[in-house]
């Protein structure tokens, strides 16, 4: 055996390939890291930044993941996820689809997050020389997926009128021979706009007529307040071109357990179930049979929802009125956990001297290319909720 012998070549000296060389960390993740860290040190700080419920993940749904750990949950799983998740989550969607092509178990690939699923979507159907519409202000990690899979994000800006959302005429202008898909996200992260059934008809009508792929991220349709937020599922006549994403994070306050999945044609499944298997292999298992049961006890999980859904009414409310006191503009959010508040200036200096001065997180719309926005998540405690808020006027 040769010695081990000390390096001769000089080190060169760490530069990210050309993979990453332009990616920026997630802003929303960033906000909620920097809340975290000054709490550490000792700071007072009311985090409105992390878009994450602060309820506990409901009693019956851990109940089940101490069972499934229990009973030996321990191991791989297939990596597409266990088969009683995949028909839950198949039947979930079913209730709501009126197409041709009903969703079977093997359409459904579970993964680590919806995050997660929309990465593995992006990756799988998008390209070099691909442009995808992203309607904007759009969460911020859409932005970069697209860009990660080296095709090119379009930001198409919804006007003010209609609570910054796009319509089906914005997206055909912004479309050019290169385009391939749009992502929708309805309610919306960060506006908290809800899209009409008319309006996705409208857009999906498009779509279909360009051949385009649909991205249908519906992680907040079950948080929506004035009416049930629509699903595309129950608007398209098949799903051939359709990639539907949801997860339990958000309507189900399990965001630690990492469980969301993507609803596609078989050939996109099955090309997504490769890709992950050569990445994370399963989520966790123990995850998925929480999951299993947060979808399949649908009395206690409705009457969860139900209760969640109560209290972010009534920090919305709470907020909306102290913004409406003080003649603040900002989107009037009909579900998600947002407010989009417009500070009339640079987002991101105001975000930090409002964390600086008054200790309040939230996130600059810089993340959501809107730089003269801030963005509050009211997935807080009510108090915290109204103090945020009343500070957040007191700068302006
Ligand atoms: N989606 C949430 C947000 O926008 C969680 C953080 C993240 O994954 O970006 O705050």
């Amino acid at each position: 055996m040769p010695a081990v012998t000390t390096a001769t070549a000089s080190l060169v000296p760490f530069a990210p390939s050309s993979n990453v060389a332009q990616l920026k960390e997630s802003a929303t993740i960033a906000v909620s890291a920097r809340a975290r860290a000054l709490k550490a040190a000792g700071r007072q700080v009311i985090d409105l930044g992390a878009g994450e419920p602060d309820f506990d993940t409901p009693v019956f749904i851990r109940r089940a993941a101490q069972k499934a750990i229990d009973s030996g949950a321990t191991r791989y799983t297939a990596t597409e996820g266990i088969l009683p998740l995949r028909e839950a989550i198949a039947a979930q969607a079913n209730a709501l689809y009126r197409g041709t092509d009903p969703v079977k178990p093997g359409d459904v690939v579970v993964s680590t997050g919806s995050k997660q699923s929309l990465f593995n979507t992006c990756f799988v159907l998008f390209g070099a020389g691909d442009e995808v519409l992203v309607p904007t202000p759009s969460w911020t990690s859409y932005y970069e997926m697209v860009v990660l899979a080296k095709a090119a994000p379009v930001p198409v800006f919804g006007s003010r009128s209609r609570g910054l959302k796009v319509t089906a005429g914005e997206l055909a202008d912004a479309a050019t021979p290169r385009t391939r898909g749009v992502m929708l996200n309805s309610p919306c992260n960060p506006t908290g706009s809800v899209y009409s059934a008319e309006e996705l008809r409208d857009i999906l009508a498009l779509a279909a007529d360009r051949g385009w792929w649909v991205v249908s991220d519906e992680i907040y349709l079950q948080i929506a307040y004035d009416a049930p937020a629509t699903s595309v599922l129950s608007l398209v006549p098949d799903r051939e071109r359709l990639i539907l994403i949801n997860g339990v994070a958000k309507s189900y306050a399990m965001t630690g357990w990492r469980i969301g999945w993507a609803i596609a044609p078989r050939a996109v499944s099955a090309s997504m179930t490769a890709l992950q298997s050569h990445t994370t292999s399963n989520a966790a298992a123990v995850s998925q049979h929480a999951a299993v049961a947060a979808l399949t006890d649908t009395a206690a999980a409705e009457a969860a929802v139900t209760e969640m859904v109560r209290h972010f009414r009534a920090r919305r409310d709470a907020a909306m009125d102290v913004l409406d006191a003080a003649g603040v503009q900002y989107v009037r959010p009909e579900g998600a956990f947002y407010l989009y508040i417009d500070v009339g200036g640079d987002g991101a200096e105001f975000a930090t001297r409002l964390l600086d001065s008054s200790g309040i997180a939230v996130v600059p719309g810089s993340a959501f290319l809107t730089p003269e926005w801030v963005r509050v998540s009211y997935a807080a405690p009510i108090e915290h909720v109204v103090e945020g808020v009343r500070k957040l006027v007191a700068a302006l």
